[in-house]
C-alpha cells in the first residue's frame, strides 16, 4: 500500500530514534530529510538558532503555529523548563496524527498540547480554552500569508506582553514580505534577522526575531 511522506518520516523515527530521547528523534528526522526525502521542518541549521532563542527566553508559555510532523515541537519542548507549556496548532489531521506519535516517541506529550484546527479560529479562544494569559514565545511557521493577519490577531487578543518574542521562520524563502515590512517598521517591536539557509539546502533563508516592547 502507498504511504505518505509523514508516515515514512515517522517510520524512520521509530526505527532509528530512542524512545524518550528527543535529541535522537531530531537526529533521525534530519537524517531522513537530508538523505532520503526533503520535508518542510525548520531543520538542523535554523533549528540551532531556534534552540538558542528558546534557551535565552526560557519561556513558560509557547505558541507554535504549524506543527507538521512535530520536528520543531520536539526541539522547543525538549528545552522548556519544568511546568512550561507549548501549544502547537495544526489544521491538517493527517499531519497532526503523525506529530502526536513523534512527540510521544520523544517522551514530550506532557509538555505539549497539540490542537487541531486553523490558527484564525483558535487564537481568539486561547484565553478561555487553555487558560493562557500571554505567550512568552510565538513560533510562526505555518502558511506564509497567515503570519501578518495572525500576528495582528494575537495582538488584538491581548496574547503578548512586554518582552514576548515572535520568532518567524522562512522570512526569505518562501518569504513573508508583508510580515517583515510590518514587524520591522512597527515601533512596538525590536526586530532582528538571523541569516541561515532553507532547511536541508544551501538556499538563503532565515529567522526574524521580534521582541514586543508593549
Ligand atoms: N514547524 C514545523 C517544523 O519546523 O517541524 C513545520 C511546519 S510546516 C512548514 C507548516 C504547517 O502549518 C503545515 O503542516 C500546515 O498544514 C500547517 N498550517 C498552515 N496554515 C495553518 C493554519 N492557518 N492553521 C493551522 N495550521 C496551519
Ligand atoms: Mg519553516
Amino acid at each position: 500500500t502507498q504511504s505518505t511522506r509523514p508516515q515514512r518520516l515517522l517510520s524512520a523515527v521509530q526505527k532509528n530514534a530512542t524512545r524518550g530521547d528527543p535529541r535522537s528523534v531530531v537526529q533521525a528526522i534530519d537524517q531522513f530529510c537530508r538523505h532520503k526525502e526533503w520535508a518542510m521542518n525548520v531543520g538542523d541549521e535554523k533549528g540551532c538558532i531556534l534552540d538558542s532563542v528558546v534557551s535565552e527566553i526560557n519561556p513558560a508559555t509557547v505558541l507554535e503555529l504549524g506543527t507538521y510532523c512535530g520536528y520543531s515541537t520536539v526541539r522547543i519542548a525538549s528545552l522548556l523548563p519544568p511546568h512550561a507549556k507549548l501549544i502547537t496548532l495544526e489544521f491538517n489531521p493527517n499531519y497532526a496524527s503523525i506529530a502526536r506519535q513523534v512527540i510521544a516517541w520523544a517522551g514530550l506529550e506532557d509538555k505539549v498540547q497539540l490542537v487541531e484546527g486553523a490558527s484564525g479560529d483558535w487564537i481568539p479562544k486561547m484565553k478561555e480554552q487553555f487558560g493562557v494569559k500571554t505567550f512568552d514565545l510565538v513560533f510562526l511557521d505555518h502558511w506564509k500569508d497567515r503570519y501578518l493577519p495572525d500576528t495582528k490577531l494575537i495582538e488584538e487578543c491581548g496574547l503578548l506582553t512586554k518582552g514576548s518574542v515572535l520568532l518567524a521562520d522562512n522570512v526569505i524563502c518562501p518569504g513573508t514580505p508583508d510580515y517583515l515590512e510590518y514587524i520591522r517598521s512597527s515601533p512596538q517591536y525590536e526586530s532582528q534577522y538571523f541569516k541561515s539557509h532553507l532547511e536541508y539546502t544551501k538556499v538563503e533563508d532565515g529567522l526574524e526575531k521580534s521582541v514586543f516592547l508593549g
